[in-house]
């Protein structure tokens, strides 16, 4: 079987044309497959993703590239039989969207190159923007920035693309960008006085075409640079995206969406006195509520008062507060317990010159309430996942303490 024509080759608008059908199979999935003589759909291949479309009235939802056996249109819709002639549509959005991305990657990876001798190792279109990695030494968000202010200068002067079919020998005498990853002919994309690359998909015919390249973020990885950036009609998505966040932001504090970081960044200070200013103030009510415990409390035979109290809601700072403040007394045990939805919380403390053994008391109590805990034998906490059992399980620890 013969290898298909690649009419997106020579001509990346060409979005209808005929062809023959030479073969129809089938995936392993079940799905059906159909190989012609010519095709313009682009099947994924070097970080671009496949074209969709439509063959007759099939869809056409994916495109592989077999190379010597050709290019298989995995479609779905009626089936077409071998030696017939079909017509078939290229979706112009998702071309336009992969154009875009792909042109603009080969002006930004370029530019990476004349300003900081800096190759991409790799390049992937992901689903709302692209990836490409970069030798880049000591990336910052300015050099970055750099690079995508040369792309831009360059898309604005839409500068004439061409595809050049060389020889190997031919290419070795090019300043290419990268390496050509196949022998023989060679298809090279040449970007006017700017770039060449050997590559196989779908270019603009200028650089105007593109539009506009923004990078979004970036990170170290693999000992790479791996910049997130996108071209053309997926930067007016994203800036739609990002203004409609800005714009919430901003409506909470009836704020211009310019002036919302500065207002998010005091709101987060003045959360953090308030929180200062809350744990003062519970200091405070602690030594008042532990009075009112006292008053409840039980003794034992050797004098000790055991105060046993179970909380709804209550966070490990606030019990260790009241804690605090009911051992400041003496000859006191504090039995607190907290419970929320899912976790039942212990704190267990004596007053210092007491006999008895909080780490010991602790562990008994965890082992009821499917949990673990431990400490020192003045003050001890844990917890567990049996919320039910944490009332009778404080019980029973006071119960111990009373009764010797
Ligand atoms: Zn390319």
């Amino acid at each position: 079987m013969s290898a298909t024509e690649r009419l997106y080759y020579n001509d990346s608008r060409l979005l209808e044309f005929d062809a023959r059908v030479v073969d129809v199979s089938q995936r392993d999935d079940g799905a059906i497959a159909i190989t012609l003589n010519r095709t313009a759909f682009y099947p994924t291949g070097g970080g671009q993703p496949n074209d969709t479309g439509t063959l007759e009235d099939a869809r056409v939802l994916d495109c592989i590239d077999v190379e010597d056996e050709g290019i298989l249109h995995v479609i779905q819709g009626l089936t077409p039989e071998i030696g017939e002639n079909v017509h078939g549509r290229i979706d112009w959005l998702r071309r336009l969207d992969h154009i875009q991305q792909h042109s603009g990657q080969h002006i930004l990876s370029a530019a990476f190159v004349r300003l900081f001798a800096a190759p991409t190792h790799s390049f992937r279109v992901l689903e709302h923007e692209c990836e490409i990695d970069v030798a880049l030494e000591d990336p910052t968000d300015e050099r970055i920035e750099e690079a995508v202010d040369l792309a831009n200068q360059i898309i604005w002067e839409s500068r004439p693309i061409q595809i050049r079919q060389v020889t190997t020998q031919e290419a070795e005498g090019l300043p290419l960008r990268k390496e050509p990853a196949r022998e023989g002919e060679l298809r090279i994309i040449e970007i006017d006085d700017f770039d060449l690359t050997p590559c196989g998909g779908t270019h603009a015919k200028s650089t105007g075409e593109v539009g506009v390249i923004a990078s979004r973020s970036w990170e170290r990885a693999k000992g790479l640079t791996r910049i997130q950036f996108m071209a053309g009609l997926r930067v007016l998505a994203d800036y739609r995206r990002a203004n409609r966040t800005g714009r919430e932001v901003a409506s909470l504090f009836s704020a211009g969406r310019d002036d919302s970081p500065a207002l998010v960044a005091k709101i987060i200070e003045d959360n953090k006195n308030l929180a200062r200013r809350i744990r003062e103030l519970e200091t405070i009510t602690s030594s008042v509520e532990a009075e009112q415990l006292l008053k409840d409390a039980r003794t034992a035979d050797n004098g000790t008062r055991v105060i046993a109290r179970v909380f709804d809601d209550r966070d490990a700072d606030s019990l260790r507060n009241l804690a605090l403040a009911l051992i400041a007394h003496p000859n006191v045990v504090a039995l607190l317990g907290s419970r929320d939805r899912e976790t039942a919380r212990l704190l267990f403390a004596r007053s210092s010159e007491g006999p008895s053994n909080m780490n010991e008391l602790m562990r008994a109590a965890c082992a009821t309430i499917d949990g673990r805990g431990g400490g020192k034998p003045d003050m001890a906490q844990g917890g567990g996942k049996n919320v039910g059992a944490l009332d009778k399980t404080i019980e029973d620890a006071a119960q111990r303490l009373i009764q010797g």
